[in-house]
C-alpha cells in the first residue's frame, strides 16, 4: 500500500490527519481525477456532509467515495487509526491484533473460547 517505507515517526508525520488519508487514497484511486465508475465521467460534485466525502457524478449522478469497494467500506473508525493499522501490520515485526487494537485504542468482538 505505502511505496516506501517510512520511519513510525515519518508516517504519523505524514498522516496525521483525516485530510491527508483522504487525500493518499484520492491519489491511489484516480491518480488523473476523478473517474465516475458507472459512465467514466470526470467531474463530480463533492458532498461534504458526511464524516468522509461523497463524490456524485456531474452527469449520471451515481454517488461513490473513496471506500466503496475496499475493506475500509461503511467503516466509522477514523482513517488514520485504519492508515496506522495498515502500517504497523506491514512492518517487519509484525504485532498482534491485541497490541494493535491497543495502539489505536479500537475494540473488536473476539472469538469466545
Ligand atoms: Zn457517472
Amino acid at each position: 500500500m505505502f511505496e516506501e517505507m517510512l520511519s513510525y515517526e515519518e508516517f504519523q508525520d505524514r498522516f496525521s490527519t483525516e485530510k491527508e488519508c483522504m487525500d493518499y487514497l484520492y491519489q491511489a484511486k484516480w491518480p488523473l481525477g476523478f473517474v465516475c465508475p458507472e459512465c467514466a465521467h470526470s467531474h463530480a460534485y463533492v458532498i461534504t456532509t458526511r464524516n468522509h466525502p461523497l463524490y456524485e457524478c456531474a452527469y449520471c449522478h451515481h454517488q461513490t467515495s473513496l471506500t466503496v469497494d475496499t475493506i475500509l467500506e461503511g467503516t466509522r473508525t477514523d482513517l488514520r487509526k485504519w492508515f496506522i493499522a495498515f502500517y504497523l501490520v506491514s512492518t517487519p515485526k509484525s504485532i498482534s491484533a491485541l497490541k494493535l487494537m491497543d495502539i489505536i485504542d479500537v475494540t473488536c468482538e473476539l472469538p469466545r473460547t
